[in-house]
């Protein structure tokens, strides 16, 4: 099967490798330079997440394919097992952790709960009077460009052709594109992994820009040990219409400290937002006053890739004759990238999935009255 792959952010390499290793003809077509959009803004915590069990499925396997790969990283991809500890501030946050861990436990993600004194002693830089949290030690955080580039030479290394620097400008029938040089391509399906942009090449499909700022800081290491995520994250991602920010905090192994989060919908401008910045600022200083002595180095945005129901697009667009579509990864494209080229492959090929690929269907979101106008 000849299969085209738009976009090579981290979602369209890791798709690709899975295809050519599949035995399917792919080639990549690239605006710019691979892991250039999303992927090289994203903060690259690799995390298990469960807002559903679909989302939990997918962000488990993710996470295993990683933890797979480990060994065989480039040393840039600066891939660690820092885990995940989610702090709760008072005891009704306590409590949502004890649900979690319950959720999580249940279908065998190692946790465990820390109460206040234990969360003193491991990360000593929060403040003090915080409840306590729940550390799931087997999430990791790693760097994701040089990834999406070893992807996509995993992929040429399993037959795949890239063209770089080749904006797509349109679908035509049944997989062709036309580049902006006017040239077209041939292929039986097109995947349309262009992150935030999808909707410019499939114009009906439901996913919005989310953008979201970030700092990295001066070195100060030993500062931070685990990645640090309030609870309150998952209440704040989940309220797509309202911007908000959250306290989360990555040690990277250079001893640099990655600071975030922000979230803007349908916002598109890449400039910095001196207000939402000072306001996701000022969240992480409440949690982590000794952040404000820390020299920040450079801040910077990048768009995630929205869906109305929080669960990426994987699969046909009903729409569409022969447009697959891979993404609205939102905030864990990183993480799930690995699984997403394995549902993906699956639902195209026919083979049996790791996870069930009915959840990521983009036909759930589809309304059958709006017709995608291919030309
Ligand atoms: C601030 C922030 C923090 C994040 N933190 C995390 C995190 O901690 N963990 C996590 O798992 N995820 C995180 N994410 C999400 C993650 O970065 C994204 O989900 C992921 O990078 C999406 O990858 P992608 O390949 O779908 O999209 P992208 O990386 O955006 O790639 C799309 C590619 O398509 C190309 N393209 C676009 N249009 C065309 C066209 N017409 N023709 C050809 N090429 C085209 C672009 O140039 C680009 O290279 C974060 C995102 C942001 C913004």
């Amino acid at each position: 099967m000849k299969v085209a792959v738009v976009g090579a952010g981290i979602v369209g390499a890791a798709a690709a490798a899975a295809l050519a290793r599949a035995g399917c003809r792919a080639t990549v077509y690239e605006a710019r330079f691979p892991g250039g959009g999303a992927t090289a803004a994203g903060m690259g915590h690799v995390v298990v997440m469960d807002d559903s069990p679909a989302q939990l499925a997918l962000t488990a396997r993710g996470r295993e394919v990683w933890e797979s790969l480990a060994d065989r990283l480039p040393a840039a991809a600066e891939y660690r097992r820092t885990g995940t500890l989610w702090v709760a501030a008072d005891d009704d946050e306590m409590a949502e952790a004890e649900a979690k861990a319950g959720r999580l436990a249940a279908t065998g993600i190692a946790c465990r709960m820390i109460d206040a004194r234990e969360l003193a002693r491991r990360e000593p830089a929060l403040r003090g009077g915080l409840a306590g949290g729940l550390l799931v030690p087997d999430d990791a955080v790693v760097y994701p460009p040089p990834v999406a580039a070893w992807m996509l030479a995993e992929a040429v290394a399993a037959g795949a052709v890239v063209h770089r620097g080749a904006e797509v400008v349109a679908l035509g029938e049944s997989g062709a594109v036309r580049l902006a040089d006017g040239t077209v391509f041939d292929a039986d399906v097109v995947v349309v992994a262009t992150g935030a942009a999808a909707a410019a090449l499939v114009p009906d499909v439901p996913v919005r820009p989310r953008k979201g700022h970030l700092v990295i800081t001066d070195r100060v290491p030993g500062m931070v040990t685990s990645q640090l995520v309030e609870l309150g994250y998952v209440k704040r991602a989940h309220d797509v219409g309202t911007d908000s920010v959250a306290f989360n905090v990555q040690p990277r192994a250079t001893g640099q400290l990655l600071v975030g989060s922000s979230r803007q919908i349908d916002v598109t401008s890449r400039g910095i937002d001196e207000a939402m910045l000072s306001r996701m600022l000022a969240r992480c200083l409440e949690f982590m006053p000794g952040l404000g002595s820390v020299p920040a180095i450079r801040s910077w945005t990048g768009l995630r890739a929205a869906t109305p129901d929080g669960l990426p697009l994987v699969g046909p667009w009903p729409a569409a004759e022969g447009v697959w579509l891979a993404t609205g990864h939102e905030g864990l494209g990183i993480t799930t990238a690995p699984a997403t080229a394995e549902v993906l492959a699956a639902a195209l090929l026919g083979r049996a999935s790791a996870i069930p690929v009915e959840p990521f269907r983009p036909a759930r979101l589809h309304s059958p009255g709006i017709r995608h106008e291919s030309n």
